[in-house]
């Protein structure tokens, strides 16, 4: 019933804390399968790492603050019931790093979900079909989130 593919697109939600957006990501990961590609796009600190903490504790990946800010690492996996591997390009140079990286293997192996930071970086290699997820700061706590599908 609940489930992501039975969702209506786009999905809208304004949140205040930390927490509620964390409750956003956990709701959108219901239903989410291996394979399944969320691309966040969205300034620093505004809470796409937050996004994916709910995210992998919704698919039983990691717990809370498992999820750090992968930002100085291109990549971490949390491993779970569907593991996810949670990319952020920030400080990607350049298509070179990418494919050091391995990038386009992950992508197709298709045997995780895939939160992607900053998928402007990276456009030419992730797929088409992917949940595009837009988070805007208002203020200082207040985040608009809006979700659709590609
Ligand atoms: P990003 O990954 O986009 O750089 P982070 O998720 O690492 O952002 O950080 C978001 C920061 O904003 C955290 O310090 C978090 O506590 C704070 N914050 C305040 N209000 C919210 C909110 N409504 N949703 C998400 N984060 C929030
Ligand atoms: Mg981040």
């Amino acid at each position: 019933m609940n489930n992501v593919k039975s969702k209506k697109f786009p999905i809208k939600a304004e949140t205040c804390t930390p927490e509620e957006t964390i409750a956003v990501g956990h709701d959108l990961a219901h239903g989410l399968c291996p394979g399944d590609v969320v691309a966040l796009e969205g300034d620093l600190g505004s809470g796409k790492t937050t996004f994916v903490k709910g995210i992998a504790a919704g698919l039983g990946a990691a717990g809370g603050d498992a999820v750090t800010s992968p930002t100085f690492t291109l990549m971490h996996v949390y491993h779970g019931k569907i593991p996810v591997y949670h990319f952020d390009l920030y400080r990607l140079d350049g298509v070179r790093d990418l494919e050091d990286i391995g990038f386009g293997e992950f992508v197709q192996r298709g045997d995780a979900v895939l939160c992607v930071e900053w998928p402007e970086k990276a456009s030419a290699i992730l797929p088409g079909a992917c949940y595009w997820v837009k988070i805007n700061m208002l203020d200082r706590h207040r985040r608009s989130i809006c979700i659709t599908r590609l």
